[in-house]
């Protein structure tokens, strides 16, 4: 019989961020992979746990993914954890999900530390739809094209970054973007936690290169076009094309602007005014 994948938050600073299931179940597997083994010893060893353990990094998560599957199928429990927080978050893992999945290999998630749910939730901007971005490329164009490509999105960003690249990615966001209000989640659950909030400009003014940190930054602004177009959708199906009809158009016209506005397909918008 198949044995199972279990996938291990741990902390992301403060070890007592461990949860009590996570150590249960790191007792009772019969193996780790971890991202680092000498990291995760050090983890181990603080919550007296002796376990074999073998490396699972990003590099090599394709050959490593399979070697898990082989084991798990021969029975074996196997825990993957990451150096810190969720594994499969901006960290390995993804891998040899996908391949348990192909394989009908159960997976259970052991939730825990997260960076980039933690920052969102203290970073006092929307938190109803969100976006996670992860790193942005080290190469400056690759960076650049990315913001572009998500500086529509009105959904709320997030963001890691390295200290030493947070001046650069601040004052590029600010030009892209433009100066929204973000807030910086740094040395999240450690003594020196912070939560440093305000608009791109003033936080560029302020910033020290020190620490981890996430970047959460509020989405871009309605556009008068999606505005009208939710009011349009408030109208009755005859008060939309009369509003249409008034701007001169043909029926063929309003017929695909109505389809539009309303996300569905001409013919249905057709059918109705056959009916
Ligand atoms: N899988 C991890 C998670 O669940 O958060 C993220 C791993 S990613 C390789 C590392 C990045 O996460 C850091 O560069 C930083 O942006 C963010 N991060 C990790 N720990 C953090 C902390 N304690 N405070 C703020 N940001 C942190």
């Amino acid at each position: 019989m198949n044995g199972k994948l279990y996938i291990v938050a741990t902390p992301i600073g403060n070890l007592d961020d461990i949860t009590y299931r996570a150590v249960k179940v790191l007792n009772e597997v019969d193996l780790i992979a971890a991202e680092d083994t000498r990291h995760t010893l050090k983890l181990l060893n603080h919550l007296k746990i002796s376990k074999p353990l073998i490396s699972y990094y990003k590099e090599t998560e394709k050959v490593k993914a399979k070697i898990i599957i082989d084991k798990i199928k021969m029975g074996k429990n196997i825990a993957v954890v990451s150096d810190a927080g969720t594994p499969g978050i901006s960290d390995p893992g993804e891998e040899v999900i996908k391949v348990a999945i192909e394989e009908e290999i159960e997976v259970i998630p052991i939730p825990g530390a997260c960076a980039a749910i933690n920052s969102l939730i203290c970073s006092g901007l929307d938190t109803k739809q969100f976006m996670f971005v992860g790193f942005l490329s080290a190469k400056s164009k690759e960076k650049r094209d990315k913001l572009n490509e998500i500086k529509n999105e009105q959904s709320t960003l997030i963001f890691y970054e390295a200290p030493h690249k947070i001046e650069d990615t601040l004052k590029c966001m600010l030009e892209i973007l433009g100066d929204r209000r973000i807030s910086i989640g740094r040395e999240i659950t450690k003594i020196h936690e912070e939560f440093i909030r305000g608009t791109i400009s003033e936080i560029i003014a302020r910033i020290e290169p020190r620490g981890e940190m996430v970047i959460i930054v509020e989405g871009a602004e309605k556009s008068q076009n999606d505005i009208d177009r939710e009011n349009r959708n408030d109208m009755t199906l005859e008060e939309h094309y009369k509003f249409y009809e008034n701007q001169g158009l043909d029926k063929k016209e309003i017929i695909k602007r109505i389809a539009k506005d309303r996300k569905v397909q001409k013919n249905e918008i057709y059918k109705k005014f056959m009916t």
